[in-house]
């Protein structure tokens, strides 16, 4: 897991203000995810911080394409991501209450000096893809050949009319 560790801001040693942060969400990020939807992908994150005295506001902006699997057809797709997720970190305080966090607000103990940020873009990414990607998504016909493969499975009936009438003879001879 060590790779991931690079997935972190280290906030305690900033200035107050802006910052800025540049990391790369690629096969390499979802290959220990097990069983993330998303295993490729080829995202630029950039994350714009601002400190102030008492909180973090944080906004990720992801761009660039995960490869999904057409939900008809099967075959690979690029689907192209683009979107943007904020988030205020808060530091806990002695009547803090697990109510205060919830999908924008995350709290952190006081302790901490970086904020470790795999598990937000796991989320982030794997939220924002359709939960069923077709070819007609990234304006791409489905594949042909695999389209005939299914119209046949899903129409048995209709293949056996369309038997070779030769085929059809010898069935009736063997019946006899
Ligand atoms: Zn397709």
């Amino acid at each position: 897991m060590e790779y991931l560790d690079t997935y972190k801001i280290p906030f305690a040693g900033l200035e107050l203000g802006r910052h800025e942060f540049e990391f790369k969400v690629n096969d390499k990020f979802f290959s220990f995810f097990e069983y993330s939807i998303v295993q490729k992908a080829n995202l630029e994150v950039m994350v714009k911080l601002v400190k102030q005295e008492t909180m973090l506001l944080l906004t990720f902006q992801i761009e660039g394409t995960v490869m999904l699997q057409c939900d008809t057809c099967l075959s690979e797709i690029e689907y192209p991501l683009s979107l943007e997720e904020q988030l205020a970190v808060k530091f806990e305080r002695e009547n803090w209450s697990e109510e205060e966090e919830n999908d924008e607000v995350m709290v952190l103990s006081n302790q901490e000096h970086e904020l470790n940020i795999v598990k937000l873009l796991y989320d982030y990414i794997n939220v924002a893809i359709p939960y069923y990607p077709k070819c007609e998504m990234v304006d791409k016909a489905c594949d042909p050949e695999m389209m005939k493969i299914i119209r046949q499975d899903l129409s048995p009936n209709k293949s056996e009319e369309n038997i070779d009438p030769r085929w059809e003879k010898l069935k009736r001879i063997k019946n006899n």
